[in-house]
């Protein structure tokens, strides 16, 4: 069975190259649905708990909300990042709080303390779910991610590989045996 799990991400970001009118700067609201697969969890009679799966993975998530999302050859990236060096922000601003955890994959980077978004291909819908994918593949057993961005949607089917063990008690992943949340241990 799946637990599934919506996140809104409001960015801006433009297809460098592309011809057509996404060239131009311009923003979204996007909707990225993962669905995690396992079996039902016994204890708890869920797959995984909805709040735990966002939790996971909204501290990552949380780079591309409110963010400029650009690929790395794009010349408006040093153009950008001349403005905010310039006006002394591009290294992080007291009113810059709702930051996620800083990543590098090879896809894509984060700046957190610019808001910035760096990414090796097109930031399309798939090429967002290919970035999402891996930023999260090893952390839950992602079978499904969608993605809808204005009129694009795109969806993806993974195969699902980790064996988390999860706790009888309230459902989340176990760390070396014992659940962060209520302190079990498993026998
Ligand atoms: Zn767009
Ligand atoms: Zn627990």
């Amino acid at each position: 069975m799946r637990s599934i799990t919506t996140f809104d991400l409001q960015y801006a970001h433009r297809f460098y190259g592309f011809k057509g009118e996404a060239q131009y700067l311009h923003g979204h609201t996007g909707t990225l649905t993962i669905e995690v697969e396992d079996s039902v969890n016994m204890g708890v009679n869920m797959v995984f708990p909805c709040n735990e799966i966002q939790k996971t993975a909204w501290n990552v998530l949380k780079n591309f909300d409110h963010a400029l999302i650009l690929r790395e050859d794009d010349p408006l990236l040093p153009a950008v990042l001349k403005v905010y060096e310039e006006q002394g922000i591009k290294n992080g601003h007291p009113q810059n709080t709702m930051k996620g955890a800083a990543f590098e994959t090879e896809l894509a980077k984060a700046y957190p303390d610019c808001r910035l978004v760096v990414t090796k291909e097109t930031m399309t819908v798939e090429g967002m779910i290919k970035i999402v994918y891996e930023l999260l593949k090893n952390k839950l057993n992602i079978a499904k991610i969608t993605f809808t961005s204005g009129v694009n949607v795109a969806s993806c089917e993974f195969e699902t590989k980790n064996n988390i063990e999860r706790c009888p008690l309230c459902g989340i992943a176990l760390v070396d045996g014992v659940c962060p949340k209520c302190g079990y241990k498993k026998q």
